[in-house]
Parts: structure tokens; C-alpha cells; sequence
């Protein structure tokens, strides 16, 4: 089945009981027994919920998996996949990633006896350099937040399966229509369905997709013991957003090309960080791996106060000042203080992360708006 047929049906059949073409939000806590130990599959809802289960099938189908898990959140579905690991156990993860992932690994983990390492990934051999006996997982975000860059899942894939070691990768900036990481290699591909899989800004939730079963069982019963499960509601909006996600991204995608030219033409403004740029330094791999190069991009003023970045951002009407990103509406953000602001500043700015830096999730309203606010606020 082609992708956009997937989208629309993966997991879901009418509800057995009434033919309810849409998966009924099933809320509730537990589920009766005709005798002890004799039910329908389903016991307490921790552990098994019917519109969990559609929308665990719907995920993996249409990232090409075998088996999904979601979670209350992305860093719920992080947690998990760090939770396989024990004392003494590395973890080599990439220097420009999501804030809240770093501030998990650091602040939550490191306390445990779990080492991280952060390189820049989107050259291989920094990655071979560090991996030992203890390395045990790969950490790969790609394309990286806030900075665009590219890794190379293909070739990661490769060298983390010579040493035995996992592979995640964060796939929330391409979404599974742009890219399909289990396909090159990965054993476990993450997203934050907040993002562009929910794609209407009104749910916080998190997913795994993975293909191998006991890997699979093992995440489940950390996903039971430890409780992070979604509730029904947020299911439903999942499902329903995963419905348009090909209609969404493809708007996602022309937008984010117009606007990324246009701030590249624009006298006032400096470097633009943007996956589809033909001169991107990993544009090869971007374009083996992706299907389109969404509408999150970054960009810096040729003026780097930050008095300058700061009008920019308190400037334009119709892209809203927020964190999180993925959604319908356009939204500005500026990492350093916003969602980057767990990082140390000394970190992120060696890894090229400006205080000036402004981050842009392009939405799917009409272009020519989008520019015109756009216009008007770097003026
Ligand atoms: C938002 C985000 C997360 C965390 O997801 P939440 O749903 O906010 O917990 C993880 N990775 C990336 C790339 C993100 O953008």
C-alpha cells in the first residue's frame, strides 16, 4: 500500500462492537472479567487500551515497523529507551539535538552511572572514535534542532551494527512521511507526535517504532512498569492527525522552501540554516534519505545584537512566539532562551548555537502572508 493510503487507514478497522468507522476513545481505567484471569485481552488500562493499541499499529505501519509504543510524551518515549540501559553503560549522542533530550541524558541519567558522550554527527568517524565495550546505544537526531544538520542513517545504521550496538533515531523534524529510519537500518525510530504527527498543537505524546520483538517486549514492560502511557483522548487526536499528515507535510515542505529562499535573498539577513539548500554541506545525504526538507528552518540576522533578533521576534503577527513546532499555525522561537535553553551557553555556542539565532516552524497558511509578516518584521 502507498504511503497516503497508509495514512489514512493504517490500524484502524470499525469498532467491533458497533461498526463505528472512527476508533471510539475508549475511557477507562480497567476492563471486566467473566471469571478470574478470563477477559478480552485487555486487564487495566496502564497496560492495554483499546485506542492505544489502534493507534500503536497505525504508527508502526506507517513507519514501516512492526511494532509501535506511544507514550505522555517524546521525552516519555526517550526515557524508555534509556531505561534499556544500565550503570557503566555509554551512549554516543549528537551536539546539536533537542534541548529537552540533552537536559534527560544530563540532569536525569547521568546520576544513574550512564555516560554520554555528545560529537558532531554528521561525520562518521567522530561517532567510530568514541565507541568502546561499553557503548550500548547510538544516539541519532536528524535533521538536528535547531541547526539542520544531516547525519547519515544508512552509514551510522552500518557501523552501529558492526559493534552491536542500538540505534535510535529521533525522527520528529522529517515525520514518517519524509523519512523512514527502520527502512536504512535504525532498531528503534523515536518521534514527538506532538510535532507534525499530531500536527494541530493540541496534544503532548510520544512514540516508538521498532522491528525486532524482544527488544519490543523489553520497552513494553518498561512502558507498563514505569506508567508514562497516554491517555485515550490524546490517542484519538493522534489518529486523527496521522490522517493528514501527507496534505500537511507537502504544504509543511512548499512553504518552508519559499520562505527559506526568500530570507536567503533578504539584504538584512545573514546565514539561513535549511536542509533543502543545494549548497547545504550534507544536501547529498538530505536528498538520499528525505523525501522533501520540511518548513523548520533557522536563520541569523546579518545584524547579531541582540536587540535586532529580539524585534524580529516580538515583531511578526501572524507567526506566533512559542515553543514546540510541527503544528499547522507558523511559529518563531528563539532557541536560546526558549526551548535550547537547557543547554549550558558555553556548549551551545560551540556547537554554533548564537544567542541571535531565530527558529522557525513554517506552517501551511498561505506563503504570500507568511512573507509579508516576514517583511515586516526584519523590516
Ligand atoms: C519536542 C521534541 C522532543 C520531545 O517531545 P515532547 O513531546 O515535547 O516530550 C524530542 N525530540 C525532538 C526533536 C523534539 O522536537
Amino acid at each position: 500500500m502507498k504511503l497516503a493510503t497508509k495514512l489514512i487507514h493504517a490500524g484502524i478497522e470499525p469498532d467491533p462492537s458497533t461498526g463505528s468507522i472512527m476508533t471510539p476513545i475508549y475511557q477507562t481505567s480497567t476492563y471486566v472479567q467473566s471469571a478470574p484471569g478470563h477477559h478480552k485481552g485487555y486487564e487495566y488500562a496502564r497496560s492495554q487500551n483499546p485506542t492505544r493499541h489502534t493507534l500503536e499499529k497505525a504508527m508502526a505501519e506507517i513507519e514501516n515497523g512492526k511494532y509501535g509504543l506511544v507514550f505522555s510524551s517524546g521525552v516519555a518515549a526517550t526515557d524508555a529507551v534509556i531505561k534499556l540501559l544500565e550503570p557503566g553503560d555509554e551512549v554516543i549522542a549528537g551536539n546539536d539535538m533537542y534541548g529537552g533530550t540533552f537536559r534527560l541524558f544530563n540532569k536525569v541519567f547521568a546520576k544513574f552511572g550512564i555516560k554520554f558522550h555528545y560529537v558532531d554527527m554528521t561525520r562518521l568517524e567522530n561517532i567510530s572514535a568514541l565507541i568502546n565495550s561499553n557503548t550500548k546505544l547510538i544516539w541519532v537526531e536528524t535533521p538536528t534542532n535547531p541547526l539542520m544538520n544531516i547525519s547519515d542513517i544508512e552509514a551510522t545504521a552500518a557501523l552501529a551494527k558492526q559493534h552491536h550496538i542500538l540505534l535510535c533515531v529521533d525522527n520528529t523534524f522529517a515525520s514518517p512521511y519524509l523519512q523512514n529510519p527502520l527502512d536504512m537500518g535504525a532498531d528503534i525510530v523515536l518521534h514527538s507526535a506532538t510535532k507534525y504527527i499530531g500536527g494541530h498543537s493540541d496534544v503532548i505524546q510520544g512514540s516508538l517504532v521498532l522491528n525486532d520483538a524482544a527488544l519490543r517486549d523489553q520497552l513494553y514492560f518498561i512502558q507498563k512498569s514505569c506508567g508514562a502511557v497516554p491517555g485515550p483522548q490524546d490517542c484519538f487526536l493522534v489518529l486523527r492527525g496521522i490522517k493528514t499528515l501527507h496534505i500537511r507535510m507537502d504544504r509543511h515542505c512548499e512553504n518552508g522552501e519559499k520562505i527559506a529562499h526568500y530570507l536567503r535573498n533578504h539584504p538584512k539577513v545573514g546565514k539561513v540554516y535549511w536542509c533543502g539548500f543545494e549548497d547545504h554541506p550534507n544536501y547529498d545525504i538530505a536528498k538520499k534519505q528525505m523525501r522533501g526538507f520540511t518548513g523548520m528552518m533557522s536563520f541569523e540576522l546579518k545584524d547579531t545584537s541582540m536587540e535586532a533578533a529580539m524585534k524580529v521576534l516580538s515583531s511578526t503577527k501572524v507567526f506566533a512566539l512559542a515553543e514546540s513546532l510541527g503544528g499547522v499555525e507558523s511559529l518563531i522561537n528563539h532557541p536560546a532562551s526558549m526551548t535550547h535553553a537547557s543547554i549550558p551557553r558555553d556548549e551551545r555556542i560551540k556547537n554554533g548555537l548564537n544567542d541571535y539565532l531565530i527558529r522557525l516552524s513554517v506552517g501551511i497558511e498561505d506563503a504570500d502572508d507568511l512573507i509579508s509578516d516576514l517583511e515586516q518584521a526584519i523590516g
